[in-house]
């Protein structure tokens, strides 16, 4: 990306906040009614179309070496810091790109149209790691880790363990205090980005007295004594992303890398997976996009019985239901995202978002895979790809079952 593209990303945000905030309560205000929620302003259109082009030309021409080697690309990882896509909602004091919650869900996007892998490194990295730390650290440790999480390592969220997934808060990785230090022991499993993460945020308990009100975040840096970082699952899908278990022995960390309060690691899991959620609604509805976006040109090329395929009515109708539906995720993880720019609770709107987002990838792509025909199951397409991608959306921050308990829960507060 060229000089004046890296500007854009790194300085339209702030404009992008003002214009929208303006046009939205300047529309309320004057007639009493809202934007549509998928009305791009000028300057987030041009996001987009940013983000699209540095994913044709930089991610494209990569995702098979990727995917073969299970590992993301060095300077493709350069690139996406040089153009401030790992430091979207970091303030621009910090180094960051000070983008709003809305285009860091645009540009999550728009990359998984191309790739998954790397749409799902930028979103957890920057909707769960740098989302917690800008807004729960201390002044002195986000001078320290922003700048660094914007420019130069990715970041882990790392809450999962083998003996708890959907019940995270029965984890066992515990943190005993010692003079003014913490002792972390415990073992952490499925962490994203944990092959190229230069620190972890570590949910440990500190007082297990305390239940789950005892488990504390804590910062571990990668290169402290007691860290390893085993070798990356072998996956279905995301195959790029770096899945690893990550082992903690008598790691001692101050009590200065307490992240917020003490005890409070469970609110802040709760509340930061809600907007990750919305991350991974964005990762659906991009794979489900770049898999339509593959299969209709061909539908509209492709012969048999003497016509384009796409005319047979049967083929229609099909396609049209896939849109909609793709339509329809798209307009509930747009709706969270602007949601959560407007400070609102999104508990139940995050939980809709990714539970129909990842449902509908899944029936879109393999809905493509069939209207490709023979050439859709094979390699040399990318449909494969988006429907292997695509199934980790129902599993990763919460699986469809539990994306529905908690919809099932507020729809009881509801009616209570
Ligand atoms: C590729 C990948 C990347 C990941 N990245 C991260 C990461 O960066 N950080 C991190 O902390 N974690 C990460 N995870 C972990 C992920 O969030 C968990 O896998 C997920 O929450 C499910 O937990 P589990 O795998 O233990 O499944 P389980 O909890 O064992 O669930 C198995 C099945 O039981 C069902 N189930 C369980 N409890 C209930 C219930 N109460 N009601 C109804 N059904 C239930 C589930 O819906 C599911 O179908 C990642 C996982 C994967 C696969």
């Amino acid at each position: 990306m060229n000089t004046s593209a890296r500007l854009i990303l790194r300085c339209l945000p702030r404009s992008i906040i003002d214009k929208a905030c303006k046009l939205h309560s300047s529309a309320s205000l004057a007639s009493g009614q809202h934007l549509p929620i998928n009305f791009l302003t000028e300057d987030e259109q041009m996001m987009k179309e940013t983000v699209a082009k540095l994913a044709k030309d930089e991610v494209l021409p990569l995702v098979r070496k990727m995917e073969q080697e299970h590992k993301v690309d060095k300077d493709l990882l350069r690139k996406l810091f040089e153009n401030g896509l790992m430091g979207l909602e970091v303030p621009t004091e910090y180094d960051g790109t000070g983008c709003n919650f809305f285009t860091t869900i645009l540009a999550v996007e728009e990359l998984s149209k191309v790739d998954a892998s790397i749409g799902a490194l930028v979103d957890i990295h920057n909707t769960l790691v740098n989302s917690l730390i800008k807004k729960v650290a201390n002044e002195e440790q986000k001078k320290k880790y922003l700048p660094k999480l914007a420019n130069e390592y990715a970041g882990s969220f790392c809450l999962t363990e083998p003996g708890s997934g959907s019940d995270a808060f029965s984890l066992k990785t515990v943190a005993k205090k010692d003079g003014s230090d913490y002792i972390i022991n415990g073992a952490k499993m499925w962490i994203s980005n944990s092959d190229i993460a230069g620190v972890f945020l570590v949910f440990a308990n500190a007082d297990t007295s305390q239940g789950y009100r005892g488990i504390t975040t804590f910062f571990v840096d990668r290169d402290m004594p007691g860290v390893s970082v085993a070798k990356p699952e072998d996956k279905l899908g995301i195959r790029a992303s770096g899945t690893c278990m990550v082992h903690f022995e008598n790691v001692r960390v101050p009590e200065t890398n307490i992240l917020g309060e003490f005890g409070k690691g469970y609110k802040y899991a709760a509340g930061f997976l809600n907007e990750g959620r919305v991350g991974i609604g964005a990762q659906m509805i991009g794979i489900a996009q770049g898999a339509l976006d593959a299969t209709i040109p061909y539908t509209l090329e492709r012969k048999q019985f003497g016509k384009q395929i796409f005319e047979f009515q049967s083929m229609q109708h099909q396609i049209a239901q896939v849109v909609t539906e793709v339509e329809c995720a798209r307009l509930l993880v747009y709706n969270a995202a602007r949601l959560v720019d407007a400070k609102q609770d999104v508990m139940k709107e995050a939980a809709m978002a990714k539970w129909y987002a990842s449902e509908c990838a899944q029936r879109a792509t393999s809905k493509c895979i069939d209207f490709m025909g023979g050439v859709g199951f094979t390699t040399d397409y990318p449909h494969e790809k988006f429907y292997r991608d695509s199934k980790i959306g129902t599993i990763y921050e919460g699986t469809s079952n539990m994306q529905l308990s908690t919809i099932a829960k507020a729809i009881k507060k509801q009616y209570s």
